[in-house]
């Protein structure tokens, strides 16, 4: 994580211990004993914080939704066909492993992350999601990889990131030197 990532994610986890001081939520009336609270709720914070960047499910929708003119409001966004809002954790669906080639996708409808088989998968087969890189939107491995290292800090091994290394053959000669 860049250090510009975690002075940005501190300050988020500090601004909502702001927003939470505000509220009645920090019971202690002693000023410096409530200060001590802040930091701790904002250690918290900033803990979540950090758990959501590697296991938060992005939310999407598509431009049928009845949302429309709030999420696709501006002229940017004219020509896009879905858009993402929101993350959210989904517990299940976080303990599944990434591939570049996916054997399930993710739909958010209606308030549920609905799970659909992408291929056939056999008894025992791993269940793999992708986190955000898929090898048919972003064909270089390299790029991949450097996305989910930066992110997730892993270098991907998947069944895409692998590739089948040929033996070099020589050319055959024709036998005339
Ligand atoms: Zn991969």
């Amino acid at each position: 994580m860049s250090i510009d990532d975690l002075f940005h994610y501190s300050l988020t986890a500090y601004l909502l211990s702001e927003i939470i001081k505000s509220t009645n939520f920090l019971r202690c009336n002693q000023i410096k004993k409530r200060d001590t609270e802040q930091i701790l709720l904002a250690s918290i914070l900033l803990k979540h914080i950090q758990q959501m960047i590697c296991n938060a499910q992005t939310i999407s929708i598509t431009k049928t939704n009845q949302m429309d003119d709030i999420i696709f409001d501006n002229d940017d966004d004219r020509d896009e066909i879905t858009k993402r809002f929101a993350s959210a954790i989904f517990p299940t669906c976080a303990l599944m492993n990434h591939s570049c080639v996916p054997n399930i996708r993710c739909i958010f409808d209606q308030g549920y992350l609905r799970v659909y088989t992408a291929k056939p998968i056999r008894q025992g087969e791993e269940i793999l999601n992708c986190y955000g890189p898929q090898k048919s939107l972003m064909p270089s491995i390299e790029q991949r990889q450097n996305v989910l290292l930066e992110q997730y800090f892993f270098k991907c091994q998947c069944e895409g990131c692998v590739e089948i290394i040929k033996p070099h053959v020589e050319p055959i000669a024709n036998g005339e030197n």
